[in-house]
């Protein structure tokens, strides 16, 4: 992003600040300053000073004051998502729904560290007469956590909550598109901790990113896209700084000859176009066998129709957070219809800055670019398959492997575990990202390294081997 870029809704530089403005209106949000290289190394050198007071305080320590972070966080909820609704046009119910998950994180991490992270006994070997051996669980130290603009709570909570919980202290870094949502984020947790700087933020653009990962931080936490996480893990290579990487995907749901029409097309509607399909684990492509394929689509047509699309709080469908998206959107679709696709509902005259409707693309060849890039948009391809084992070999063919969804009864379970990726729901869509003790994560060009749950605790502490002699 070029300082001074001035397209409504994107953020600007002005006099060293970062200036986040409304994507329905280019109004200005927030005004922040921006963190050069000096800053971060500053916001770091102060976390890292921060950090044996944050670990010495200890897993009940540290829980009551992440639980007063979250109590702080549920009674200021209006506020925040109203900061959500300003900065990144989210609907209110959505912004509701993110930041209620969200504030779940905390209280799983809070609640559980204790349990997952505690030193181990270990035995069983040869030795056991002269040793004994145990695993300790020791927080790394600073985590730098870079965040994206789609779910500007939900996700980098799912990193900070954890790492906060494991005793490490933490540098924030969000997106250009949503800083006062991050800096709201900031400030209620320095009201609860106000002794030492355990959270910062540091502003910024890429650059401020790119910073942050070349700080020497003890380990990266990245969720971005796939094309930004390829160079934070070559710029952490030079250092050899850990990293987990989440991001983007192209998730299938695929629909069964058993399944249950009307649930599935619900599920298709909500898990494709609801934050105006501005989702990671969103579905992107749709494959329904041959026998439910048109009552399928009908289904889907005439739901998705419904769908309002505003700037008003209340809408199904909000504005695109970032201008530059639309016109992946728009590229989309036209490389969709080029290729021989058809648009059933919605098509290129959907895409109306700062809005895309509800698009719903068939008879799209697997080597489209709709088919085979992360769209980013309200839109769906919808495919018609032989049978479950076409499905599956179509949907494994992504190079990401974030998450997906399965409908049907007999073959369900089977089907969800042949799928090529992270998470799959049955008969539903993103539910296990509303289960916090589920892992978050993805394979192939979906990341490495898992959130949430105690494997997203884990993430966050080194075992540490510690075996001693009598
Ligand atoms: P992005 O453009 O990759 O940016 C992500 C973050 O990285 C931003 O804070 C960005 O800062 C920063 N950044 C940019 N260049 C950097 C560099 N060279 N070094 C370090 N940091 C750098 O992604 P986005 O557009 O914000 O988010 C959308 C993407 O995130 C989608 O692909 C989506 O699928 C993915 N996502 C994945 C998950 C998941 O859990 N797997 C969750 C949500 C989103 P600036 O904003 O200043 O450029």
């Amino acid at each position: 992003m070029t300082p001074g870029v001035s397209v409504s809704g994107s953020p600007v530089v002005d006099g060293g600040h970062l200036v986040s403005t409304s994507p329905a209106t280019g109004e200005e949000v927030g005004r922040f300053p921006v963190a050069d290289a000096a800053a971060v190394a500053a916001a770091v050198a102060r976390a890292r000073d921060a950090a044996d007071w944050w670990r010495d305080l200890g897993f009940d320590g540290r829980r009551k004051r992440l639980y007063a972070w979250r109590a702080l966080i549920t009674s200021r909820l209006d506020e925040l998502t109203g900061i959500m609704h300003r900065e990144g046009g989210k609907p209110i119910v959505d912004a509701t729904a993110e930041s209620a998950g969200a504030i779940d994180h905390i209280h799983w991490a809070a609640k559980h560290a204790k349990r997952v992270l505690r030193s181990r006994r270990v035995g069983g070997t040869l030795m056991q007469s002269e040793y004994t051996a145990h695993v300790e669980y020791q927080p790394y130290g600073v985590i730098g956590v870079i965040g994206p603009w789609n779910y500007p709570v939900f996700t980098p909570v799912g990193s900070i909550g954890y790492a906060l919980a494991a005793g490490n202290t933490v540098v924030f870094k969000p997106s250009e598109y949503t800083p006062a949502v991050g800096q709201f984020l900031v400030d209620t947790f320095a009201e609860v901790v106000p002794e030492h700087p355990v959270f910062q933020i540091v502003h910024g653009l890429g650059d401020t990113g790119a910073a942050l990962v070349t700080s020497g931080v003890d380990k990266i936490a990245f969720t971005g896209s796939t094309r930004t996480g390829k160079k934070v893990m070559a710029a952490a290579a030079e250092t050899l700084t850990p990293v987990l990487l989440e991001c983007g995907g192209k998730d299938a749901m695929i629909v069964d000859s058993d399944a249950d029409l009307d649930a599935a097309a619900e599920a298709a509607v909500w898990g494709g176009l609801f934050n105006a399909g501005q989702t990671c684990i969103g579905i992107e492509r749709v494959y329904a066998v041959d026998a439910v394929y048109d009552a399928f689509l009908a289904k889907v047509v005439a739901k998705a129709g419904k769908l309002t699309v505003g700037a008003e709080p209340g809408a199904d469908i909000g504005p695109m957070t970032m201008p530059s998206q639309i016109d992946v959107v728009r590229r989309h679709i036209a490389a969709a219809l080029a290729d021989g696709g058809e648009a059933v509902l919605g098509g290129p005259e959907a895409v109306r800055p700062p809005f895309v409707h509800p698009t719903i693309l068939v008879n799209v060849p697997e080597t489209s670019e709709a088919v085979r890039e992360e769209t980013f948009g309200p839109t769906l391809t919808i495919a018609r398959v032989r049978d479950v084992d076409e499905a599956v070999e179509r949907s494994n063919a992504a190079h990401y492997g974030l998450a997906g969804a399965v409908f049907g009864k007999a073959r369900a379970m089977a089907t969800a575990r042949r799928l090529r990726s992270g998470m799959t729901s049955i008969n539903s869509t993103l539910s296990f990202a509303g289960i916090p003790s589920l892992p978050f994560g993805g394979v192939g060009d979906s990341g490495f390294g898992r959130i949430h749950g105690a494997d997203g605790l884990r993430e966050f502490a080194r075992p540490k081997a510690i075996a001693k002699r009598w």
